[in-house]
């Protein structure tokens, strides 16, 4: 609105703002940037800026290059910190990418959630509420400023000074968080060393999804000017536990939490078990889109209290969902196998399209596995008809390939992209003789 266009300009008058970054996300969840001079405010908030998207690895061909970045004025944002030559400062748009043409753009995943979003207000439901609780390691930086292999402290869950010496970086992203807007239920020391996770109150769907980008800019930018490298690897270090981004999730119908249902023993209403139902028959494929590196893997592996094995549960922390004891407007689901690679646009989209298949085709989740899975034979796992989860990002990929509902969840044009960028990948890692080669055989044979 016209409104909204002026608060912006006198904000950005008042506050000394000389550049625009208009940011979008890359279909490898990579944040991307294109920076102006305030004195193109005017024409960003006019839908006018273009860009050149060959530029942009796996974007568009040459013939597309003519792009247009689409701003979300809700999104306006000026950074804390100040520019190093002036007291000016930066702000920021997070955008939608658009063709020449005016459509939106296939390959942006920003815009494709959208999409899916708008299926599900067919449904009737009115929100997809994400609370993210992602974990990430402190490394120390080397004395030229590069990353080290030495973590920043020896604390563990929960610790707190003098063995969590990362808490005042910690509590210096808290605090740049918070005054972007943020608000930080939890944060704490992790069980690894050096390893930390940060929870802030969930949001819609695309708002949550924008914060989870801000919040990892915020985090890397303030743990720089502490002398560490933040790192969202999933697994990091082979021996301790790898980095997460659980994902809590609930729809609304008109401000009220459809999975909630007093009537029932449990508190959960039909629709989070059908819901439920449909996360558990398309883990499978969705794994891909929440584990999309290498790395991943090895992050999902027994013994870490990550998850390896597809089931639900209500009470304990081994399978793959969890509902927490919270009812009311707390009720949630929380996919455990996400990790904070992932693309959280794409993420959402594939996680919210498996749910409403789940709902669309009144499913019905089987029982909750209670015990601990990990403690389980194979036996006891095929009685229980306990699926594990893809071994490696080629499994993921294949299980991808063969689930047309996933893949309509990101459309042709991303999932085209994606499984040739990560086949890629896998091929040259694959081809890599590794260190543990060499350990093993080098000398053996
Ligand atoms: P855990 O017990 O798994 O450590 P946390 O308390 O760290 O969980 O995080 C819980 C997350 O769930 C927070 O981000 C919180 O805002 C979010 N949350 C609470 N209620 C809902 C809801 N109805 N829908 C989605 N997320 C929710
Ligand atoms: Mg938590
Ligand atoms: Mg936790
Ligand atoms: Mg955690
Ligand atoms: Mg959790």
């Amino acid at each position: 609105s016209s409104n909204r266009k002026e608060e912006i300009k006198n904000e950005a008058k008042e506050r000394n703002v000389r550049f625009l970054r208009l940011m979008f996300t890359d279909i490898d969840g990579v944040i991307k940037n294109v920076e102006v001079p305030i004195s193109q405010l005017d024409k960003v908030m006019d839908n006018e800026m273009a860009f050149d998207g060959s530029s942009i690895d796996g974007f568009v061909e040459i013939d597309q290059s003519d792009m247009k970045l689409h701003p979300d004025l809700d999104t306006w944002l000026i950074f804390p910190w100040e520019l190093d030559s002036s007291d000016g400062r930066i702000a920021r748009f997070i955008c939608d990418v658009y063709m020449p043409t005016g459509e939106p753009f296939d390959g942006d995943p920003r815009s494709n959630l959208k999409r899916v979003l708008n299926e599900m207000e067919h449904m009737g439901f009115t929100e997809f509420n994400l609370g993210p609780e992602p974990e990430f390691f402190l490394f120390k930086l080397d004395e030229h400023g590069n990353p080290s292999k030495n973590l920043n402290d020896h604390g563990g869950y929960f610790d707190l000074a003098p063995t969590d010496l990362a808490e005042n970086c910690r509590r210096d992203i808290v605090l740049e968080l918070e005054a972007l807007g943020f608000e930080i239920e939890a944060s704490h020391h992790e069980a690894a060393p050096g390893q930390h996770e940060i929870d802030w109150k969930y949001a819609d769907a695309v708002e949550a999804c924008d914060n989870i980008q801000t919040f990892k800019l915020i985090v890397k930018t303030v743990a720089r000017k502490h002398g560490l490298h933040a790192t969202f690897m999933p697994k990091p270090i082979e021996e301790i536990s790898g980095s997460g981004m659980h994902f809590n999730m609930s729809l609304f119908k008109d401000g009220k939490n459809a999975f909630f249902d007093e009537s029932n023993e449990d508190g959960l209403s039909t629709t989070a078990y059908q819901f439920i139902a449909g996360l558990l028959d398309h883990a499978q494929a969705y794994t891909a889109i929440c584990n999309p590196i290498i790395n991943s893997y090895k992050r999902l592996t027994p013994g870490f209290e990550a998850p390896v094995y597809v089931a639900w549960s209500g009470t304990n922390r081994t399978p793959l969902i969890r509902v927490p004891a919270s009812r009311g407007q707390s009720t949630r689901v929380e996919l455990r196998s996400v990790d904070p690679t992932a693309n959280p646009y794409l993420a959402l989209a594939v996680l919210l399209k498996a749910g409403m298949k789940g709902i669309a085709e009144a499913k019905s989740a089987p029982s909750p596995v209670n015990q601990n899975i990990y403690n389980m034979n194979q036996f006891e796992r095929d009685e229980n008809q306990i699926q594990s989860l893809p071994k490696t990002l080629v499994e993921a990929l294949e299980a991808l390939k063969g689930d047309e509902t996933i893949k309509d969840a990101i459309g042709h044009h991303i999932f085209e992209r994606f499984v040739a960028a990560k086949e890629a990948d896998w091929r040259k890692y694959s081809t890599a003789v590794s260190q543990y080669e060499m350990d093993r055989y080098f000398k053996l044979y």
